[in-house]
Parts: C-alpha cells; sequence; structure tokens
C-alpha cells in the first residue's frame, strides 16, 4: 500500500497535481495510490479543442503566456515541445473599436502605457486631451502607501481616463472578463505597481524596458504559444500519464471529513474515498462546499472569490467573404461603445492549423463580470447578435460555415481589491489542515501557466 491521495477537479491544474504526484512518487521510490476526481464526464475543465470541417476550435482557452515558465516546462517534460506553435507575429496587432470603426493600437503600447513616442501621437486611437493626459504620466508623482488599488483607479490616476476607457477596460475584460474597478492591481498586474514603485512613469519604465531588450532577438517563443492539435493536447498528455484507472469521471465530491489522521472524500453518490492527502483543484465556490463542515471560516474566505460568466463564439467563413484584411490577432471592445460583445480573436491569423487555406476562423467573447446578462439569452439570440456585430465591424454578409457556442457559467475567477489578502488568509487557515491543500486559477493567477504552478505547488506540498 503507498501513499494515498486524491486530487479533486480535473481540470489543468488538478491534472498538473496528480502528474507532479505521479512523477515525485517515481523521483522518491514512494509508492504512490493516486485518486482523480472529476464531476464532470470529461477531464480538462475550461479546456477543450474540437475538430471540425478542417477547423480547429477553442471552447475556453487558446493558448498560453510562455513569460511564465512552469506550463512550457512542463509541456517539455511530457515531449510536448515539437507540438508547440508560436503566434504568426507579422500580424502582431491588436485593433480597438471606436466610433464602429477598428483602430490599431499604437505600435509599442503594453496593455495600458505606450513605449514608443511616434505611433502613439500620430494614432487615431485616442484624442489629443486624451494623449496629453496620458503623457502627464512623465511629470506626475508616485503614490505613496502600500495598500492594494483597483487596476481603473491606478490607470486613471497614471494616464487618465481615456487610457482606460479606450484600452485598460477592454484589454482587461479580454483577460480576466473583470470590471477594472474592482480589480486588484497587485493581483493582476504587478509588473505596473514596480514599475511605478522603481521607475516613478510607467511611460519611462516601458521604455527603459524596451531599449534594454533591443538587439536581444531570436527569442525561442512567441509571447502567446499553442500546440498544433489545440490546447486539449497537453490535457490528454497529462491524462496519459497518470497511473491506469486513476482518473474518475462523473465523480462529484460533495464533502469533505477528517478520520483521525486520514481524510475522507465523500460523493454525491453516497460514496467515499480514504486518504492521506487531498488536493482540491475545483473552482473555489465549489470549494467551498466541500470544506464547509470542515472550516467555516474557509469556506467563506473560499466563497469570497466572485466569478464570471462568459461565451465563446467561433464562427468560420470563406475568406472572400470577409472584407476587413484580417491583418492582426483580433480587436476588443470597450464598454463605451456599448456593444454586446468583449472582444474577438481572428484565430486563424493569429495560430497555424486553425482553418482549411482559403478560410478564416474567428472567436467572440461576451459576457463577463460587466456583462453576465447576455449568458441569459439562448443560442439563437447570442449568435445572431455577434453575426451583427462582425457584419458591420469586419464586414461579413455570408452566413458562417460552422458556428459553435460554448458556454462557460461563473468559470473566471475576479480577482478583486484586497485578493491577495483574502488568499493569504486562505493559506493560513489551510495550515490548520495538514495534508489538505488548494491548486488552481483562483488563488495566485488564473493563466494556464499558473494554474499548472499551483497544482505542481500543491503536490508537494502534500508529498
Ligand atoms: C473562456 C475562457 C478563456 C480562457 N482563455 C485562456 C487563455 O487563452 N490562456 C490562459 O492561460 N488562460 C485562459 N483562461 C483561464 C484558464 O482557462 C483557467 O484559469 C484554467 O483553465 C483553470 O484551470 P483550473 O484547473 O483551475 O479550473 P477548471 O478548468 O475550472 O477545472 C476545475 C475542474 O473541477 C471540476 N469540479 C468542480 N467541482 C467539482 C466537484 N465537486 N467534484 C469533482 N470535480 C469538480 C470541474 O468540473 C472542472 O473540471 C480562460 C478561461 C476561460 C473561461
Amino acid at each position: 500500500m503507498g501513499r494515498r491521495v486524491v486530487v479533486v477537479g480535473g481540470g489543468v491544474a488538478g491534472l498538473a497535481a496528480a502528474h507532479r504526484l505521479a512523477e515525485l512518487s517515481g523521483e522518491r521510490g514512494v509508492p504512490l495510490e493516486l485518486t482523480l476526481l472529476e464531476a464532470r464526464g470529461r477531464v480538462g475543465g475550461t479546456i477543450a479543442t474540437e475538430r471540425a470541417q478542417g477547423f480547429l476550435i477553442e471552447a475556453g482557452p487558446d493558448s498560453f503566456i510562455s513569460e511564465k515558465p512552469w506550463a512550457l516546462a512542463l509541456s517539455e517534460r511530457l515531449g510536448l515541445v515539437d507540438r508547440l506553435v508560436r503566434t504568426d507575429d507579422r500580424f502582431r496587432r491588436t485593433y480597438v473599436v471606436r466610433a464602429g470603426r477598428l483602430e490599431p493600437l499604437p505600435d509599442g503600447f503594453q496593455l495600458l502605457a505606450p513605449a514608443r513616442l511616434r505611433p502613439f501621437v500620430s494614432s487615431r486611437l485616442f484624442s489629443w486631451p486624451g494623449k496629453l493626459r496620458m503623457a502627464m504620466d512623465l511629470v506626475l508623482p508616485r503614490r505613496l502607501g502600500a495598500d492594494d488599488e483597483s487596476l481603473g483607479s491606478f490607470v486613471r490616476r497614471r494616464l487618465g481616463a481615456e487610457a482606460l476607457e479606450r484600452v485598460g477596460q477592454p484589454l482587461v475584460a479580454g483577460i480576466y472578463a473583470s470590471d477594472p474597478d474592482t480589480l486588484s492591481l497587485a493581483a493582476t498586474m504587478p509588473r505596473f505597481l514596480e514599475m511605478e514603485r522603481a521607475h516613478r512613469s510607467l511611460i519611462l519604465a516601458l521604455w527603459r524596458a524596451s531599449r534594454r531588450v533591443q538587439g536581444v532577438s531570436g527569442a525561442r517563443w512567441s509571447l502567446f504559444v499553442t500546440f498544433a492539435g489545440g490546447m486539449e493536447e497537453l490535457v490528454r498528455a497529462l491524462a496519459g500519464r497518470l497511473p491506469p484507472g486513476s482518473a474518475r469521471l462523473s465523480a462529484r465530491v460533495v464533502g469533505l471529513r477528517r478520520e483521525g489522521e486520514r481524510w475522507r472524500v465523500g460523493l454525491a453518490d453516497g460514496s467515499g474515498l480514504d486518504a492521506d492527502a487531498v488536493i482540491v483543484a475545483a473552482e473555489a465556490h465549489q470549494a467551498a462546499r466541500m470544506v464547509r463542515s470542515l472550516d467555516l471560516a474557509l469556506a467563506h474566505l473560499l466563497e469570497a472569490i466572485p466569478y464570471a460568466s462568459s461565451a465563446t463564439i467561433t464562427l468560420a467563413y470563406r475568406r472572400d467573404e470577409i472584407r476587413h484584411p484580417l491583418d492582426g490577432f483580433g480587436f476588443v471592445v470597450p464598454r463605451l461603445e456599448r456593444r454586446p460583445i468583449l472582444a474577438c480573436t481572428f484565430s486563424s491569423v493569429k495560430y497555424p492549423g486553425r482553418a482549411p487555406a482559403g478560410h478564416a476562423l474567428l472567436r467572440v467573447f461576451v459576457g463577463g463580470a460587466q456583462d453576465g446578462g447576455v449568458l441569459e439569452e439562448d443560442d439563437e439570440r447570442i449568435v445572431a447578435a455577434v453575426r451583427g456585430e462582425l457584419g458591420e465591424l469586419l464586414g461579413i454578409t455570408a452566413p458562417p460555415l460552422l458556428t459553435r457556442l460554448h458556454r462557460h457559467p461563473a468559470s473566471m475567477p475576479q480577482y478583486q481589491v484586497g485578493h491577495l489578502t483574502t488568499v493569504e488568509a486562505i493559506e493560513r487557515r489551510l495550515k490548520g489542515h495538514p495534508g489538505l491543500a488548494l491548486a488552481g486559477g483562483a488563488y495566485r493567477g488564473v493563466g494556464i501557466s499558473d494554474c499548472v504552478h499551483s497544482g505542481e505547488d500543491a503536490a508537494s506540498a502534500v508529498s
């Protein structure tokens, strides 16, 4: 009999945790009895890829960031490096909708602020007063005090309301499906916080950083990477490395109990499992239910992490049916444009192998913290609204060759102001429950690479 460990949740965090447990058991020669319990009939959580009519369709995540090392390192250990594909950086441009037209984000604009002067000055995205207000970042003093601040307040304070409304808000909605006025700067974009602390001005900090990287070329990976066969390749490779029979599907966990030195994991069908250690890698609202009778304070802390709902709508067209040149990775839609969509990725431009020759695949996001009501509409109405938007913005009148709508209810954790304090309190309470660990996108990073990291950390913590 080896050490019995149960992992709850078969999203990327749970799979990475289970895989790391198996790796550690092999490395240390300590036998392991592993069970992964997943409520749904498939593993992957928000990650799912479908192939249809020669198109490759992602239901949820379509890529991960190469700057954070954990997902890349895992891909290497899984022998998946040859399957990784880069973005086509000839088209590394994002458009922003302004007055019903797509205007390019100026070259060198880095998420919130410009790193290059000339493209910024000549951009039609911002008004002259807006540009002057952004330039005031060069002279404004740094903020004193260490308490958390919302991303909205930060951008307004340093760069002005127009920078927030035109760029900060839609980019944040595209990444976090969040309202920038509730989103924690420290938990989501600590890089910008550090820039203010170290350099005072964001524009100066970005300019200095861009000078440092000039001349450093030939980076192996683009900022975003994915797999030739879609993100599900990672899920399948992870699941394939687990000990045979260790993953149990349609197994919903309803509660956790401590029985002496051991854990008792209760399932919805009334059965239970004993374990020496448990990793809960489900969404925080689900984890809260599981620990309610074990530790009410912990359950309350977990419930304090809200989630937003969103949906992706993927549409395929013949290339000649789209008037726009599609010379970018996609566009984002500022809330002040009052349109029913958040963003659109030109999937077949951004990544190779997403559409057959002569065709294009587009993916639209709707919903998010500021427009969750959209998801109460039925599929037909959502698709009709999306087609109307693509008609106006990209000049598409033809019906799509293929349409897929994927709903992601309460799937995107919202890192609100004070999030890191909540996470620290959760971590303190966990110290009172040896053998119990949490993992997943709810805590210290929502991206795939962060989720891999949290799963692997949880595996080390209970091994
Ligand atoms: C639409 C969308 C697009 C995204 N795009 C990107 C992207 O391009 N790049 C990127 O890096 N990140 C992206 N993200 C974020 C990223 O997908 C997620 O943060 C990450 O996949 C979360 O993984 P996870 O394992 O923590 O959670 P999940 O994938 O949510 O998995 C949790 C699992 O736990 C299971 N579970 C829940 N309750 C129970 C229970 N009681 N018993 C048993 N099992 C249970 C669920 O069924 C689920 O399978 C996106 C997210 C969404 C929603």
